[in-house]
């Protein structure tokens, strides 16, 4: 193994902070019930023109991992506040000065599920964010998956586990074998569920539209962050409801949203052109403001931000 892990020499595990080419396990272990967070941490200039990297929504983040590792019956050994100062510590001892991702990992040690490994990787990421990011605008054309989203009463899609990302990687498999850039799910009702690793956003007559809880989707924290300040603070009115495949097509503007995919316009599905601007003129204001928002831009958003 090489000394880094995405470019990061030192990882966090089980207490302390190591060389992540020490970060092993026995091969035996169940990790087919590994559950875990994905946490961005964005820099926020200062009138210096220093880097200051703050973590973006990190309690409803380390809620979603508890919630998860509750409901998967995992105990974890460490408070909020200790797994906290475990991932600041590892962004340290790499040096980041950059956009940074961090990721703790939870899986039981052995099939008793009484002790648990608790690793948090961290390493750098570059934003499709920010004005005339080519990355941003880049055609992105989606098709919808043949595979359904995995329904609440097989695998709940609400929790971060590892094992919900099988059904994603097929999905994703099909999109590459069959040249899109990426798929979309229905739930097993045939409603629009959501995206392999993001939740979607439709724009009909101005109006943003996404799925309920109930269709399948991951509670994100991206989509709970984006529905409130849509409405409160950029006047778009936004609507929680079922989403019907044509209308899908039928939308002016679509995009997804997550923290890995942050605001990422899709172009077409299944071939069909939304809209007619790509990217759409909605999407581009919200990822702008987004941007805003994560960069600590926004006065009354630097609550959201967690200096490290
Ligand atoms: N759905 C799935 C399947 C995901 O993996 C993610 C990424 N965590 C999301 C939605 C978006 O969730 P969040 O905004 O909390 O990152």
């Amino acid at each position: 193994m090489s000394d880094a892990f995405h470019g990061a020499e030192f990882c966090w595990m089980n207490g302390e902070v190591i060389k992540t080419k020490h970060a092993l396990v026995p091969a035996m272990e169940p990790i087919h019930l590994s559950i875990f967070e994905g946490i961005k941490a964005y820099v926020e200039d200062d009138v210096c023109g220093k880097g200051r990297l703050n973590i973006f929504q990190w309690k409803p983040h380390i809620n979603r991992l508890w919630r998860t590792a509750a409901f998967c019956g995992l105990k974890i050994p460490y408070t909020k506040e200790e797994l906290l100062e475990a991932a600041k510590k590892t962004i340290r001892a790499n040096g980041f000065k950059t956009n940074a991702y961090i990721q703790p990992r939870i899986w039981p040690k052995a099939e008793t599920r009484e002790e648990v490994n608790v690793v948090i990787p961290v390493w750098t990421f570059e934003t499709i964010l920010g004005k005339g990011n080519p990355k941003f605008s880049k055609e992105r054309r989606f098709m919808i998956s043949s595979w359904r989203r995995i329904a609440s009463d097989a695998l709940p899609p609400q929790a971060k586990a590892w094992a919900n990302y099988a059904n994603s990687a097929l999905a994703l498999r099909e999109a590459a074998r069959l040249h899109y850039d990426g798929a979309i799910f229905l739930d097993n009702r045939g409603f629009v569920s959501e995206g392999t690793g993001a939740c979607i956003m439709t724009v009909r007559d101005g109006k943003v539209i996404t799925p309920p809880v109930t269709a399948s989707i991951l509670e994100s924290i991206t989509r709970a962050t984006l529905l409130k300040i849509l409405q409160e603070d950029l006047g778009i009115s936004v609507e929680v409801r079922d989403i019907a495949r044509l209308e899908l097509y039928a939308s002016e503007e679509a995009f997804l949203c997550g923290t890995g995919w942050e605001i990422t316009p899709i172009m077409s599905i299944d071939d069909l052109p939304l809209g007619g601007e790509y990217p759409g003129a909605i999407t581009r204001r919200i990822a702008q403001y987004y941007t805003e928002v994560v960069t600590g831009k926004i006065e009354k958003h630097k609550r959201l931000l967690t200096p490290t």
